[in-house]
């Protein structure tokens, strides 16, 4: 290896890892307890790597660095959500955040810088996407929160939802890397059951995620079950229409027997009426769901309002009577600007203005 040109050392898998030590004529398992520090224990610096002799750990510094991601702002919300403004490598910026309620403490992830979706209602869709995520900086972000949850709560890190920045299905291999990584013994052990992948939903990653087994949650931001309405909230409906995603999420049934969740806001004047709830009821039934009504965090002064409690309930009553589990899901960290659709780097923004 050229040690002029370093490389950053979690890309590698153990096994070229193990091939490298052999090549430096060092003992094999030293790979496994380096590659152990550096994902089990998440270490930044070569130095704190107590059981592996000086001279080693300076032969690793001669060829390797570990860009770790960095905590650059952590904003406390009234609620207790806490926000995390996460600095990459290349100095770019997503966010992260951790929900504590009575019974979870949940990590909310970010897949990408930005996002390429233009869903009108969204924030992070102002950003436009920068780049994918690494696996490691999807990692990372999970591990600043678990160590948040055992500092500031002194309880374990229980949940992951990728719900932050960008669109986890655009960003498929790494994401799938990154939680091979959380739920593997070297990693952090974490049972894929703990993990929700959130997504717009695009038939064929959908489809992909059947085929590969994945044994994550799945859940779909549908918001309008009727196609009209759903592309002028989400432009993505244009070529990915609800019956293709309907078929997908068939084949996603079939091959996994596993129910999907699909998140739905209600707006005012927008899908606030009986017609769009029976709609709903009517997509819920084409494979096992349940349904999480979330509220609206206003991302500007504009057009979209919440619905009113009556037509929340007017929508939970009509669910119900089609025998389907909806759950209204209270709005965390508002003030901080951590809730759904409102992560966009405002505190960055703010001082590049
Ligand atoms: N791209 C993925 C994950 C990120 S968004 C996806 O679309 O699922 C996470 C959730 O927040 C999605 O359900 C999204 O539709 C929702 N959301 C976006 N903007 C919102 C807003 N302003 N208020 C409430 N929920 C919002």
């Amino acid at each position: 290896m050229d040690s002029t040109a370093k490389k950053d050392i979690r890309k590698f898998t153990l096994e070229q890892l193990e091939e490298f030590f052999i090549e430096k004529g060092e003992k094999k398992f030293r790979a496994k307890q380096v590659y152990e520090w550096l994902w089990n224990k998440s270490l930044k610096n070569f130095d704190d790597m107590s059981n592996i002799s000086k001279e080693t750990r300076e032969m690793l510094k001669a060829n390797f660095i570990i860009n770790h991601i960095h905590v650059d702002l952590m904003q406390h919300s009234a609620d207790g959500t806490i926000k995390n403004a996460v600095k990459l490598f290349d100095s770019k910026i997503v966010e992260s955040v951790l929900i504590p309620t009575s019974k979870r403490i949940t990590a909310c992830v970010s897949s990408q810088v930005g996002c390429s979706l233009d869903c009108n209602f969204c924030a992070t869709a102002r950003l436009k996407r920068m780049r994918n995520l690494n696996p490691d900086e999807i990692y990372d972000q999970v591990v600043a929160i678990k160590e948040e949850a055992e500092t500031y709560f002194n309880r374990p890190l229980t949940n992951i939802v990728f719900m932050g920045m960008g669109e986890p299905l655009l960003n498929y291999a790494n994401v799938i890397e990154a939680i091979d990584k959380i739920t593997s013994p070297e990693g952090l052990g974490m049972a894929a059951r703990r993990i929700t992948l959130s997504t717009v939903g695009i038939p064929k990653m959908i489809k992909k995620m059947a085929d590969d087994e994945v044994k994550f949650n799945l859940a779909i931001s549908l918001h309008s079950a009727i196609n009209e309405t759903r592309s002028q909230l989400m432009p993505i409906n244009d070529v990915n229409p609800l019956e293709d995603l309907a078929e997908a999420l068939k084949y996603w049934y079939q091959k996994t027997k596993r129910k999907v969740t699909y998140e739905y806001v209600i707006w005012d004047g927008i899908n606030d009426n009986e017609e769009h709830a029976r709609a709903l009821a009517k997509f819920c039934k084409i494979i096992p769901s349940k349904v999480n009504i979330i509220q609206y965090n206003p991302i500007d002064e504009g057009e979209f309002r919440q619905a009113s409690k009556d037509a929340v309930e007017m929508y939970v009553r009509i669910l119900e009577q089609n025998g389907i589990v909806a759950k209204v899901r209270k709005s965390r960290g508002q003030d901080i600007d951590a809730a759904c659709g409102q992560l966009a780097n405002k505190n960055e923004v703010a001082q590049l203005e």
